[in-house]
């Protein structure tokens, strides 16, 4: 049997699975659906009948791999160290190769490639959305749940390049900036950009850069996927950058983790992948490691946030500590424990897409743990969850506490406003 090249790479890790089950307590399927077949003990017994060949891709019923985040919460928590996220995704392809990716689906993904046809439907599907309503949106692309989008990208609105405040330059980087920030919700972007720029980066944003391929990879369309890297990696291997930035830890950690992986066995981007994964960083574990930020004093009073760390910052990269140590430097800011800060919000791109009132159902579990600590500010360290955890939000009128970016948390203590 012919099987993907992750998979037939990782396929070994099934074995190390002991079937003990401590995965399960932090699996948002397997808690919201209490089903042992969807639970990452389960697809992976599953998949290891698939992969010795006992039960044929065709006949998987899509939820199985499908119905899950991608939180890699359970990757974490597994002492054996199974790495779930490649036997995840590669069941995904092989049960994609088998039965064909859904239409809606593939006409995306395909779309992708040519950012201004991307850019012409997000201004068509806002004005849709604004005018047909969004559950007729919905209802057009396939059932699935589209976000709010924002009409217009902020590649075209953001210049070439910034210069950092006062001239001296620390560092010179190239920022990805990632299609939730791009098409949804801008803040984090903004934001982010603008504490890089008060801390001394030169900011260099390559305007031909496309989606960074993980909705492509996650859903099992390798052939996507690579050409969308073809095009990022010849952009951001320039030897004169001294990193890749983004503010979206879903598209640094494919960089650093997912593109790596698959285009592995590709003489021409093998080696432009792993110099761009090793240059690649969150915004907030460049800011603490490389540019030595300083925080002055301030009149703001004193305020208490939480902070939710964002699933692949947690388990993909494991950085999510950056953001809780470069929050902890702002003064009269007081950080107090989130219960379970590592489970999932039910974001999971695709996930919220597909499944939006299971994704709700666990946003709103996420919403009650941070309304339980009595912080005035809910932190959310990526834009697609704090856009996700927003949107259940604006049905709950009981909440009283703001969600935010950490680096809009940064610049609304300073004042700081977009200055380029
Ligand atoms: S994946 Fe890890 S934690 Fe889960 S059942 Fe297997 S060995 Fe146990
Ligand atoms: S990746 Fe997340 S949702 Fe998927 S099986 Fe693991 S813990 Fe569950």
């Amino acid at each position: 049997m012919f099987m993907n090249p992750i998979l037939e790479r990782h396929k070994g890790e099934l074995d190390k699975c002991v079937t003990c089950a401590i995965c399960q307590p932090v699996c948002p399927t397997f808690q919201l659906s209490g089903l042992e077949k969807l639970s990452p003990r389960g697809r992976i017994v599953l998949l290891r009948r698939i992969v010795n060949g006992d039960i044929d891709p065709s006949i998987i019923a899509d939820d199985t791999y499908n119905y899950c985040t991608l939180c890699y919460a359970c990757q974490s928590a597994c002492p054996a160290g199974v790495k779930t996220d490649l036997l995840f995704i590669g069941a995904r392809q092989e049960i994609a190769a088998a039965k064909g990716l859904p239409k809606v689906k593939k006409k995306v993904f395909e779309m992708l490639e040519s950012p201004e046809r991307v850019n012409k439907a997000v201004r068509m599907g806002s004005i849709a959305q604004k005018t047909l309503g969004s559950a007729t949106v919905n209802r057009l692309a396939g059932g699935m749940n589209v976000p709010k989008l924002r009409g217009k990208a902020i590649l075209k609105e953001l210049p070439d390049v910034i210069e950092p405040e006062g001239g001296k330059v620390r560092a010179t980087v190239a920022f990805f900036v990632g299609c939730m920030s791009n098409y949804v919700d801008a803040r984090a972007a903004y934001a982010s950009l603008e504490v890089l720029r008060r801390f001394g980066a030169r900011i260099i944003i390559p305007k031909q850069q496309v989606c960074c391929g993980a909705p492509a990879f996650n859903n099992g369309d390798f052939a996507t996927a690579e050409s969308l890297a073809a095009t990022n990696l010849a952009l951001f291997e320039d030897a004169e950058i001294d990193a890749v930035i983004s503010p979206d830890a879903t598209c640094s950690g494919a960089f650093r983790h997912e593109i790596p992986e698959l285009v592995w066995d590709n003489d021409e981007l093998a080696v432009s992948a792993q110099l761009v994964a090793k240059k690649t960083m969150d915004w907030a574990e460049f800011v603490l490691t490389r540019l030595d930020p300083r925080f002055p004093p301030t009149r703001e009073p004193k305020v208490t946030v939480t902070i939710h760390d964002s699933c692949h910052l947690a388990h993909t990269q494991k950085t999510h500590r950056s953001v809780h140590d470069l929050l902890a430097m702002l003064p009269n800011v007081e950080i107090i424990p989130l219960p379970d800060s590592t489970i999932c919000c039910g974001f999971g791109g695709s996930f919220s897409a597909m499944y939006p009132e299971d994704a709700a159902t666990w946003a709103g579990r996420k919403l009650d743990t941070i309304g339980n600590t009595s912080a005035e500010i809910g932190i959310v360290s990526s834009p697609g969850c704090l856009n996700h955890l927003d949107m259940v939000r604006s049905d709950r009128r009981e909440i009283n506490y703001r969600l935010m970016h950490p680096a809009e948390l940064i610049c609304e203590r300073y004042g700081w406003t977009p200055g380029w």
